[in-house]
């Protein structure tokens, strides 16, 4: 059930549409807000990201194959040479994913739930062979990503300006797995790079 909140810093109302939202980003004034008890708090002015063209829409639904999903938020990350999206979309079962798009290149990711041993980011490099699960996996892309923006509702808190390091790794099959070394503890997300043409709106 939609839940409606109103904006710490211009008083528009915004509409929750997911119940794990932390995040939400006022469609008014950009502010980027921290759900707590029921209550908006103010954290920070987030940079405008409507105002580029992009494949996928909050609102509506999309499909990849069998999968159909809609996005309900997105945060932006500067990696030093450009950015990319993450959105975070829900399908029709409510089960949440993530959708990252860096120019061309499109990844389908869900958190992993459990506990990984996965080593220090600086113990690794590009082409390091890590074994996830039994699955050899490759370092493609280490960097430090910065929180730029945020656009709808997020799970969890995304704070403009926030940095941390993060490590992309390629399997078989066009597997992708994402670490990420966030202040709160590592998070790892598991999934695959698809074939943008593989998508269309539903
Ligand atoms: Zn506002």
């Amino acid at each position: 059930m939609a839940i409606t909140l109103t904006c710490p810093s211009c008083g528009n109302q915004i509409t929750q549409v997911t119940r794990s939202s932390q995040i939400l980003v006022c469609p008014a004034c950009n502010t980027t807000s921290f759900l707590q008890d029921g209550k908006l708090e103010d954290i920070g002015k987030s940079a405008v990201l409507t105002d580029t063209p992009s494949i996928f829409q909050i609102g509506r639904t999309f499909r990849h194959k069998d999968w159909r999903f809609s996005p309900v938020g997105r945060v932006r990350y500067d990696y030093g040479d450009g950015w990319w999206d993450e959105w975070f979309v829900r399908s029709d079962n409510g089960k949440e994913s993530w959708v990252s798009v860096d120019e061309g290149e499109i990844a389908i990711e869900t958190l992993v739930q459990d506990k990984l041993n996965v080593p220090a980011y600086e113990s690794l490099k590009i082409g390091s062979v890590l074994n996830i699960n039994r699955i050899r996996m490759t370092v493609i892309e280490m960097n430090t990503a910065t929180m730029i923006g945020a656009q709808g509702e997020l799970p969890f808190r995304a704070v403009p300006g926030e940095k941390y390091n993060y490590i992309d790794l390629l399997g078989p099959k066009r597997a992708s797995f994402t670490i990420e070394y966030q202040t709160g503890g590592i998070e790892c997300y598991r999934g695959v790079w698809i074939d943008p043409f593989e998508i269309s709106e539903v």
